[in-house]
C-alpha cells in the first residue's frame, strides 16, 4: 500500500462506530496528514469500495473487516481483552483492529502502535498543545507499507493506572495540560485514570472526563474526600442530607465521647466503621452515584490522610483500625456489588493501615 498525495486510502470504521472509534480514526487521519500532507477521507461500511482502504475495527464492529477476516480466525490472533490485530491483507487493504469491548481499547492501540512501529512516530512525550514537542512525527514524500503483521494477543496486566493528583484535597482540576495527558496515557496504554472524588467531580462538568473516555479511559475514583462526598457532614450538590446533624453516630466516637466532624482531608478513618444504617445508606448513595457515572469502573474507599485513633464505640472498639477499615470495606463491597457488579471497590493502604488482618 502507499499513501501520499496522489495514493489516497480511505479510512473505514464501522457505521455504529462509539465516541472511540470515531477519535481513533480521526487521530489516523491526523497524523498521515502531518507525514505525507494527505488528507484521508473517512467512510463507514455500508459504503462500497474500489479504491484501497485502511478498515479500523474487528469483523464484530466492521463490516468491512468482515468480509475479509472471519470473527473466528480475528479471535485466533487477539486472544484476549485489549489484543489487537495489524495486518495487511494485499496490496490495496490494512486492518487495524482490536479486540471488541473495553471502550475499544484494543484498536485505539492498535492505532498508535501502527503509527510507531510502521510509520516512524514516537508517542513516548507530550508537551502543552500549542508547542511542537514532546512527539515525534517524521515528514516524507510518501509512505510505502509492504506485507505487514503485528499482533498483541490481549494485555499483559487487567490494571494500568496513572493518578492524577493536583496537590491539596482538589486544587484546580481543569488543567491546560489535561487534555495533553490523557492523549499520552491512552497512546501509552494505561487504562484507567485516579483521582480525587472531587477532582473527578469538577472534571465531569467542565467535559474532560467525556475527553478521557473518548481516548478509552475509565475511572478509579476515591481518595481522601470520598467519604466525606458520600456522607457530606453539611451535605453537597449530589446529596443534600447534612448526616452530621441527622446522624452523628455514624461519625466516629471519640475518647471524650464527642463525634468527630471531617472538615477537612485529615483525620484517618472519620466514619464508625460498624454502624449497620451507616454501611447501608453510603452503598446506597454510592449505587445511586454510580447509576450516573458508568465510567467509573473502580471506587476507591479511602480513608482520610494522616493518623489518628479510630472509632471507640462498642462494637468497633474490640477491633484493631485495620479489623475495621477491612469490615467496613468488605459490607460495602457486598452491598454494592449486588447491584453493580461490574464495580471494584477498592481499599487505600496507607499510613498505619496495610496489613491485611487474620481471618478477613
Ligand atoms: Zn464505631
Amino acid at each position: 500500500m502507499e499513501i501520499s498525495k496522489e495514493n489516497k486510502p480511505v479510512v473505514v470504521i464501522s457505521s455504529k462506530a462509539t465516541k472511540s472509534e470515531m477519535f481513533v480514526a480521526g487521530e489516523l487521519i491526523k497524523y498521515i496528514k502531518k507525514i505525507v500532507g494527505a488528507e484521508l477521507t473517512l467512510c463507514d461500511d455500508l459504503e462500497d469500495f474500489t479504491q484501497s482502504r485502511i478498515i479500523i475495527g474487528s469483523p464484530v464492529r466492521n463490516r468491512a473487516a468482515q468480509a475479509l477476516i472471519s470473527q473466528k480466525e480475528f479471535e485466533e490472533y487477539v486472544t484476549g481483552s485489549e489484543g489487537f490485530l495489524i495486518k495487511s491483507i494485499d496490496k490495496e487493504t490494512l486492518l487495524i483492529a482490536g479486540r471488541e469491548g473495553d471502550g475499544e481499547r484494543g484498536t485505539i492501540y492498535a492505532v498508535y502502535e501502527f503509527l510507531e512501529r510502521f510509520l516512524g512516530c514516537s508517542l513516548c512525550a507530550y508537551s502543552h498543545p500549542d508547542i511542537e514537542a514532546g512527539e515525534y512525527v517524521p515528514e516524507k514524500e510518501k509512505i510505502t507499507l509492504g506485507d505487514i503483521c503485528y499482533i498483541k494477543p490481549s494485555a499483559d496486566r487487567q490494571y494500568r493506572g496513572a493518578c492524577i493528583q493536583y496537590g491539596s484535597s482538589a486544587g484546580n482540576p481543569n488543567h491546560g495540560l489535561n487534555t495533553s495527558f490523557f492523549d499520552w496515557i491512552a497512546k501509552n496504554r494505561y487504562n484507567y485514570v485516579y483521582t480525587w472524588m472531587s477532582v473527578y467531580q469538577k472534571m465531569k462538568k467542565s467535559g474532560y472526563v467525556e475527553e478521557a473516555k473518548k481516548r478509552g479511559l475509565e475511572f478509579m475514583v476515591g481518595h481522601h474526600d470520598v467519604t466525606d462526598f458520600f456522607l457530606p457532614p453539611d451535605g453537597n450538590e449530589s446529596f443534600p442530607e447534612k448526616y452530621y446533624e441527622t446522624h452523628p453516630e455514624y461519625f466516629r466516637l471519640e475518647k471524650d465521647g464527642t463525634r468527630f466532624k471531617p472538615t477537612d482531608a485529615f483525620g484517618q478513618i472519620v466514619l464508625c466503621s460498624r454502624n449497620e444504617d451507616l454501611i447501608k445508606q453510603i452503598s446506597e448513595n454510592i449505587v445511586f452515584w454510580l447509576d450516573d457515572n458508568p465510567e467509573v469502573k473502580m471506587l476507591q474507599l479511602a480513608p482520610h490522610d494522616g493518623v489518628a485513633e479510630h472509632c471507640v464505640c462498642p462494637k468497633c472498639l474490640p477491633y484493631s483500625k485495620m479489623e475495621n477499615y477491612t469490615y467496613f470495606m468488605n459490607e460495602v463491597a457486598k452491598r454494592v456489588v449486588t447491584k453493580k457488579p461490574y464495580v471494584k471497590i477498592v481499599m487505600m493502604l496507607y499510613n498505619d493501615i496495610w496489613k491485611c488482618p487474620e481471618n478477613i
